[in-house]
């Protein structure tokens, strides 16, 4: 029998895949190999593809406006460089989990079978998703992709389309809807001559893109007319039913808005439906330690890393900090649990005797840990079109050209794939217990 510890990834995008590139990459070959203990990752996602979803406003428009092999990149071919003795990636579900036995369960894709895998050490990165198939993954990828090509048949036809949520989703969504339909103002003009659709943005609030200054806001209202979105202020949808080939948008000033497409972007929610309700915080989000990034109520070795998180407010710059602070902790726990003798408990021995059952919950290392600060100064991109958008870096203002030229070229696409290889996480970021 094997008695090689499980490392397990829960969510294959883009705080998954960062976590187990590196490991094991960086912190595997450092770990005591003790009377011959081995590790090995297994990375769980439902979907067999991880989705480039940053890109998903411009992709619902035109298939070839974002290259579609760069979008959906399959998570196995990223894993090839490792040996399959230390890596496995499995297409599942998780549906539970278990801090006691220290174990979840996974669904598998393949045949809807159940699998229950013990861990000496598990990562929660199972992410959010959105009301709409579109923006974000809701199982197999493929789901998303007949979304985005369904979208794009539909749009083709539209004469009315609302799209409600005015974070930076509603907005990138309704710009390039609008420019794709309707085209932009020409000079000296605000809104384009000869607008194929009536396009609606509701902002549910009293501005668009709440983590910028209000005039970046306005900005972004004025270019969203340039491209004839129009943008409504104060007023949220309540509820949708369709008519016939119409959906109704019921508001909750009472008015209604009759639409051939609605896009809703109203925010997310994690997915966090296998955990158990003690490590969840009201709104369904893993409770994180925020500086060490444990779970620490869910027993050793037990970590979330990105949107999943309760530390984070989101984002993908916040995913990275958070990766060598996530990272550098697993490594320490690790090394103090093999030191302790620690090991996970045997699928094959539902009986450890008390022994095992103390070394396994060793607890965290000692000492300094490595802590996680949220940077919080407003940093945020948003192209609204293919050449105009707002946006701020660290406090900063960018103008419109720099928006474009950073993010609104190509919906940052080409780094998609250095998160699937890991050549992100080519180096260790490097610290010692002196740096806390
Ligand atoms: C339209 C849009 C545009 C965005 N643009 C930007 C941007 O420009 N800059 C930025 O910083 N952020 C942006 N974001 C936010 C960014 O996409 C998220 O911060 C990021 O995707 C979070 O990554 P994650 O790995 O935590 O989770 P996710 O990307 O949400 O991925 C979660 C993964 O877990 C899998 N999964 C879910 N449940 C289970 C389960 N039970 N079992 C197994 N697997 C599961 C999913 O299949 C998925 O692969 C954008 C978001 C959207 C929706």
């Amino acid at each position: 029998m094997s008695n090689a510890q499980n490392i397990v990834i829960l969510g294959g995008s883009f705080a998954g895949l960062s976590v187990a590139h590196y490991f094991l990459k960086h912190i595997l070959p450092t770990l005591p190999k003790n009377n011959g203990a081995s590790y090995h990752v297994y990375l769980i996602d439902s979907s067999t593809h991880y989705y480039w979803r940053i890109a998903a406003p411009r992709a619902l428009v035109g298939k070839d406006m974002i290259q579609q092999d760069k979008m959906f990149l399959p998570i196995a071919d990223g894993f090839k460089q490792y040996d399959s003795s230390i890596f496995t990636f499995i297409q599942a579900t998780a549906t539970s989990m278990d801090t006691n036995a220290r174990t979840v369960t996974i669904e598998h894709a393949s045949n809807s079978e159940s699998q229950t895998l013990p861990y000496h050490a598990l990562v929660i990165a199972t992410g959010t998703r959105t009301p709409s198939p579109l923006l974000s993954l809701q199982g197999d990828y493929k789901i998303t992709q007949n979304a985005l090509q369904e979208m794009r048949g539909k749009l083709s036809s539209a004469k009315t389309i609302v799209i409600a949520g005015g974070g930076p989703a509603g907005v990138e969504t309704a710009g390039e809807i609008g420019e794709a339909l309707n085209g932009v103002a020409g000079f000296f003009q605000s809104r384009p001559a000869n607008p194929k659709a009536k396009i609606t943005l509701l902002s549910g609030s009293t501005k668009l893109l709440p983590m910028l200054r209000p005039a970046l806001a306005k900005q972004a209202e004025v270019y969203l007319n340039r491209v004839g979105v129009d943008v409504v202020h104060n007023a949220k949808m309540q509820s949708v039913d369709s008519a016939g080939a119409q959906t109704l948008i019921h508001l909750d000033n009472g008015s209604t808005l009759e639409a051939d497409i609605y896009i809703p972007a109203t925010g997310v929610t994690p997915n966090s439906a296998f955990v158990p309700a003690n490590l969840k915080t009201d709104k369904g989000y893993v409770k994180t330690n925020g500086k060490t990034l444990r779970v620490d109520e869910a027993g050793p070795r037990v970590y979330a890393a990105g949107d999943v998180g309760s530390y984070t407010r989101g984002g993908v710059m916040d995913i990275y900090d958070a990766i060598p602070v996530v990272l550098t902790n697993i490594k320490r726990d690790l090394q103090h649990a093999a030191t302790a003798g620690a090991s996970s408990p045997s699928p094959n021995n539902n009986n450890n005797n008390n022994n095992e059952k103390q070394s396994e919950l060793a607890g965290n290392a000692p000492g300094s840990d490595r802590t996680y600060k949220a940077n919080l100064k407003e940093t945020q991109l948003v192209p609204v079109g293919r050449s105009k958008g707002v946006g701020a870096v660290f406090g900063w203002k960018l103008p419109t050209l720099m928006v474009y030229m950073i993010k609104g070229r190509n919906y940052m696409i080409d780094n998609a794939v250095t998160l699937q290889r890991g050549t992100k996480w080519e180096k260790e970021d490097g610290w010692k217990p002196t740096d806390a």
